[in-house]
């Protein structure tokens, strides 16, 4: 998977990119980044990329022409490279998205700052993000955030195939609790079952709390979860023992 990134900041991706999962999957030959800073593609003396908004208001807007040029400029070579405008205005990325970008041989994220982008530049992009609902400085953290949960899907990135699985939100379920050793940590214990090796009560164990867990906090995500009749004898069970 080839990321292409347009920003105006590309020191800030430089220590994200260079470590761990990312680091280990350009080494493997299944990630490569290529950064284009807007500024190279400003014509002016003073390389200018931003103005004040027409109509007036508060701080300053990207001026579509660098912006376009630096967004063009990622279109050399064959593969095909959907565009996609970090904004707080876009659909938000959720697990199921990111699985499907996983899929894309190249992807180009373009970073808004200030005020946001004229308007005008989003007819040159295929699609706008949100990473959530809130209103972040600039698109290069929300970029990260989505090469991070794209990139871990990438096959050949992270080293067991296992590892992506069985999560959060893959099945629309929140992931069981974890434990690791030691069996006892301040005075509070993993469970027995765990430690012993009966390999099917782990399994159903593991199925209850995630049903357990995902009743608790975030139910909204049972209303889309592929869930069998043992599990929804188990959820009746869990909401009468919860019941005063
Ligand atoms: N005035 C704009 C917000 C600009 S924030 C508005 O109200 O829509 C500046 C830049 O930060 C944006 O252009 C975008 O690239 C990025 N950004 C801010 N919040 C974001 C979010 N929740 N998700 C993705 N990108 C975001």
């Amino acid at each position: 998977m080839h990321f292409h990134v347009v920003t105006l900041f590309p020191e800030l991706f430089a220590s994200v990119l260079d470590a761990t999962m990312l680091k280990k999957g350009q080494e493997r030959g299944a990630l490569r980044f290529t950064l284009y800073n807007v500024r190279d593609h400003a014509t002016d003396k003073h390389r200018v990329t931003d103005d004040a908004p027409y109509g007036g208001g508060s701080g300053m807007v990207m001026k579509p022409e660098p912006l376009i040029a630096a967004i063009e400029a990622t279109g050399a070579g064959s593969e095909r490279k959907r565009r996609i405008l970090l904004s707080p205005q876009g659909a938000v990325l959720t697990q199921s998205r990111a699985r499907e970008l996983a899929a894309e041989p190249a992807l180009t994220l373009v970073c808004g700052r200030y005020e946001g982008v004229d308007e005008r530049v989003r007819s040159y992009v295929d699609e706008e993000m949100s990473i959530g609902d809130y209103v972040l400085s600039g698109g290069e953290i929300a970029a990260l955030v989505v090469v991070d949960a794209v990139a871990r899907l990438v096959p050949g990135v992270l080293g067991s195939a296992e590892s992506a699985e069985e999560e959060t939100f893959e099945g629309s379920l929140l992931e069981y609790p974890q434990y690791t050793r030691p069996p006892e940590f301040r005075g509070q214990r993993v469970p027995d079952l765990l430690l012993g090796g009966d390999h099917g009560a782990i399994r159903l164990w593991r199925r209850r709390e995630a049903l357990r867990r995902t009743a608790e906090r975030r139910p909204d995500l049972l209303e889309r979860a592929d869930l069998n009749d043992d599990d929804r004898a188990w959820l009746e069970k869990i909401a009468k023992d919860r019941e005063p």
